[in-house]
């Protein structure tokens, strides 16, 4: 039995939080004269309108012959994927931005603000999907960036820093379009081909400039801040019946491969208890992985979800088993226990099972903390629509765990209906659509109005 970690990947940095919030005084020429005063007379996006590009964009994907209940097959580098570009940059014209696809394929408008010294307010999502997926993962986030500035238009609302609407490219695949923002994506990875294409096609399909990926990167600290509305793709909103989620951070994850080595023999001629047998082993450390995970209070989870069984013939006992085990939580500290007592665990199944087992870290990702004056403002703006709020982690990968490596970071969900996601059955309600636009845009401008100093 080994326990090396010689395959460390880090792929996120850990985002230091700040304390403190210091608001600034409105300035002159904005229209809002106080907090309360804004409360009434703050602009709302309109729902209708946020519903009807959502159906629109969902007609780029649909399986032959379905309707929306149907889902979508959007995935990057696809026609699809293309033509939902197409329209959601033809709803940016239409809201007065001038949108341009930079060298990674994202698609990036900006309104001016009144002041042109300040950093961006960057918001967006994604408009692609996994094979098979639904109307709203990163389509609502995306759509609602777009009626978010519509909205400011039409009540000739001016904000002090620009803002900056992004749809970040191939967030399924990776997420790619925002990696490219904040590091170097390896020459190599462009090669490799993402659900049948090269990358580095995809990306001349989608307008972006392979050759010149590094023109994308950004800078830390180029913007103000970086604010995601999302769907939970859980259910934990929906259950407890609460509006909109403030997300605390999203997880870290620790991802180990275990190879379980028994002894392959004759499954009619070896008597039972001369096997050594790989795959009854195997289950025990699945079962192990739950115990560890659930047995202190806590929101962490652990998982087993890959399994390959050798030789995998029914008249052959076990000889050898590869399996993942995978744990997350906003605790890198808490993960790093749970992989450290799962070693032990396995360690002391192997002596009692006659096998060898080893346990090497693959994966490592830093969790994406939210900044906690922005996880506030969330709370705050919420507040004045009279909704409900849950703070709770995300378990999923989105485009924000990239951006927080930029500056202060922000993410708003919305509920999922019975938690399905990456389905042609996942679904939101229209006025949870609406609602989380809404707290999308109350926020903005309560951030406008902040001085978030720059991230150390
Ligand atoms: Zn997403």
């Amino acid at each position: 039995m080994s326990t090396g970690f010689i395959r460390h990947v880090d792929r996120r940095r850990c985002f230091a939080l700040l304390a403190g919030i210091a608001v600034a005084s409105a300035p002159s020429g904005t229209v809002f004269a106080s907090a309360h005063a804004a409360a009434t007379a703050e602009p709302r996006i309109d729902a209708a309108r946020l519903q009807a590009t959502l159906e629109q964009l969902s007609t780029f994907g649909r399986p032959a012959g379905g309707s929306f209940a149907d889902g979508v097959s959007r995935v990057a580098y696809s026609d699809a994927d293309v033509a939902g570009r197409a329209y959601a940059m033809g709803l940016m014209r239409d809201a007065g931005l001038d949108p341009h696809i930079d060298a990674a394929g994202n698609i990036t408008g900006t309104r001016a603000g009144s002041d042109p010294a300040l950093k961006p307010i960057v918001i967006g999502s994604h408009v692609d999907s996994v094979p098979g997926g639904g109307n709203f993962d990163g389509q609502v986030g995306s759509m609602a960036a777009i009626e978010v500035v519509r909205a400011l238009q039409e009540h000739h609302v001016v904000t002090r820093h620009p803002l900056e609407v992004t749809l970040w490219s191939n967030e399924e695949g990776g997420p790619i379009g925002s990696s490219a923002a904040v590091e170097t994506i390896p020459a190599e990875a462009l090669e490799r081909l993402y659900s049948g294409v090269r990358m580095r096609d995809g990306l001349l399909k989608i307008g972006g400039d392979p050759d010149h990926l590094a023109l994308a990167r950004r800078a830390p600290h180029s913007l103000h801040c970086y604010l995601e509305l999302h769907i939970e793709q859980g259910g934990v909103l929906e259950k407890a019946g609460i509006a909109v989620g403030v997300v605390d951070g999203i997880v870290s994850i620790d991802e180990y491969d275990v190879e379980v080595k028994g002894f392959a023999n004759h499954a009619g001629t070896t008597p039972m208890g001369e096997r050594r047998d790989a795959l009854l082993t195997a289950a025990r450390v699945v079962e192990a992985v739950r115990e560890i995970a659930t047995r202190a209070p806590g929101r962490q989870v652990g998982t087993v979800g890959r399994f390959q069984v050798f030789p995998n013939a029914p008249n052959v006992i076990p000889g050898r088993v590869l399996l993942s085990v995978e744990f997350r939580d906003l605790s890198a500290e808490t993960i790093a226990r749970l992989g450290a007592e799962t070693a032990a665990r396995l360690q002391q199944i192997a002596r009692e099972t006659g096998t060898e087992i080893s346990m090497v870290r693959a994966i490592h990702d830093d969790p994406a903390l939210a900044d906690v004056r922005i996880q506030k403002q969330i709370e705050a703006a919420a507040a004045t629509l009279g909704l409900t709020t849950l703070h709770l982690p995300s378990g999923a990968g989105h485009d924000a765990q990239n951006l927080a490596k930029l500056g202060p970071m922000g993410m708003i969900f919305i509920p999922s209906i019975g938690g399905i996601s990456h389905s042609p059955k996942e679904l939101s309600r229209w006025s949870d659509c609406a609602n989380g636009a809404d707290v999308l845009l109350r926020t903005i401008l309560r951030v406008d109005r902040s001085n978030l100093q720059p991230a150390n």
